[in-house]
């Protein structure tokens, strides 16, 4: 189906084209040429606003998104939002909980946002992630983990922890390739691999298989240095689980290796190397490539955050990792996150809809703003995704905040999301 450059799924307008408009008549579609994104000065950007606290947050960052856009560049970029329905409300306006249109809208303009969505219990419903991600090809689930001061942590020094993890988005647990225990399939798996294999595994044994390859692997670790080399990063860890899994997880490793020190030859140092060529230290203007097992890598989080800048993992690890060093630093209401693609990008808070505090203007819209940034430095837009970042940092640091970083913190006062959000823009406007 064509999209319309300036409107797509909405409630008024036309049949077959939607019918939400873009306010900016300036606004034009972001294209994609030579494996580069082109970015207009005023780029149409669809945004699902979300379910449950979704329409709080999301009242609060795009005020603070486009402050930070104008502070950094005056008029002269803007960003042409355009809503579109996923979730509850587009259940109420479009009588479905994924319109057809929400998905052509996001496929047509590539770089979108999103808040929380509910995802009811039950079949029948196309989870908007697992569709995206299937139709768009988005193999990289990116989450940025770092610590804002003021935000409440368990952890000493919150502040050794900066990481990137790029986690693989499509095979491994992803692949969702399992059979009940009961079921026919699960019986003809365990007769092949007894047959075929010698493999006695228990009558009763649920069966899933765990895909990992070499193409998959290798460009979601490209994705990881590029984007360290890109930013200057210090270092890309390959995490795996390689002293268990020898041809899933140790191939991982072993992929990541190779593509490393073949496509990116002249900018990398491997840590072997660096053992045994260069007496110990990284040689100047080198990019590290090491790996660490997935357990051990929890271990450092820890104990030796600063060793770690950007991680790569499979599917499974980069899951447990990501919420794991999400707590580390406070908590979920401030970890942005965004699924990525060749050329596509859907940037999304990483909590849920919060429901019991919906419509109560009282949750942390951290989250989503982050998810901003990460979509500003995207689209290149590295002023207004710094002057974002600093707005936040000096509007949590002053201690007027959202309830749940007043919580941990005797020295701040409770204010509602909007409030916060005042100041935060109050902040870009100075
Ligand atoms: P949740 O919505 O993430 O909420 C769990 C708790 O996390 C909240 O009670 C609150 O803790 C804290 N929290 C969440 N968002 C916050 C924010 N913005 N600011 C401050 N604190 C925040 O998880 P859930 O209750 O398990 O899930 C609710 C619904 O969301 C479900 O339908 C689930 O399927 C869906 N969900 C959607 C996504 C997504 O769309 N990406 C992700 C996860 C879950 P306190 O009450 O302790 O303060």
């Amino acid at each position: 189906m064509h999209v319309d450059p300036r409107r797509a799924a909405g409630p008024d307008g036309p049949a077959g084209s939607g019918g939400a408009v873009v306010a900016d008549p300036e606004a034009a579609p972001i294209a994609y040429e030579g494996g580069r994104l082109q970015v207009p000065d005023v780029p149409i950007v669809p945004f699902i606003e979300g379910d449950g606290t979704g329409p709080d947050i999301w009242r609060a960052a795009v005020r603070i998104l486009d402050a930070g856009v104008r502070a950094a560049y005056g008029g002269r970029r803007r960003i042409g939002w355009l809503e579109v329905y996923a979730g509850e409300k587009a259940q109420a306006v479009r009588g479905s909980l994924l319109p057809d249109e929400t998905l052509e809208a996001i496929r047509a303009y590539r770089v979108a946002i999103k808040g929380p969505l509910t995802t009811p219990v039950g079949g029948g419903f196309r989870s908007l992630n697992v569709t995206l991600r299937q139709q768009l090809d988005l193999y990289a689930c990116v989450r940025p983990v770092r610590h804002f001061r003021g935000v409440p942590s368990p952890a000493v020094r919150p502040g050794d922890l900066d990481i990137v993890i790029f986690r693989e988005n499509i095979e491994d647990t992803y692949a969702g390739i399992e059979w009940r225990a009961d079921s026919a399939e699960a019986a003809d798996v365990r007769a092949f691999l007894r047959q075929r294999f010698g493999i006695g595994l228990r009558e009763d044994a649920g069966i899933g298989v765990k895909p990992m390859s070499r193409g998959g692997t290798r460009r979601l670790v490209r994705m990881a240095i590029q984007y360290a080399l890109d930013r200057g990063r210090p270092s890309v860890t390959l995490v795996h689980k390689g002293n268990i899994m020898k041809y899933t997880e140790g191939a991982f490793r072993d992929w990541g290796y190779e593509l490393a020190t073949t496509d990116f030859r002249d900018r990398v140092v491997t840590w072997d190397e660096v053992v045994r060529l260069h007496g110990g230290r990284v040689p100047e203007g080198r990019l590290l490539i090491q790996d660490s097992i997935a357990d051990i890598m929890f271990q450092h989080l820890l104990l030796r955050p600063r060793e770690h800048s950007v991680l790569a993992t499979p599917n499974l690890n980069g899951d447990y990792l990501s919420d794991a060093a999400a707590a580390i630093v406070g908590g979920i209401g401030m970890a942005p996150g965004a699924n990525i693609g060749d050329g596509y990008a859907v940037f999304e808070a990483t909590h849920g809809t919060a429901p019991k505090y919906a419509g109560l203007d009282r949750v942390n819209p951290g989250s989503v703003v982050l998810s901003g940034v990460m979509m500003l430095e995207y689209l290149g837009w590295n002023e207004a995704a710094a002057a974002v970042t600093s707005a936040l940092e000096g509007a949590i640091a002053d201690g007027a905040v959202t309830y749940d970083l007043a919580r941990g913190r005797p020295d701040a006062r409770e204010v509602p999301t909007s409030v916060f959000a005042d100041h935060v823009v109050a902040r870009l406007a100075r």
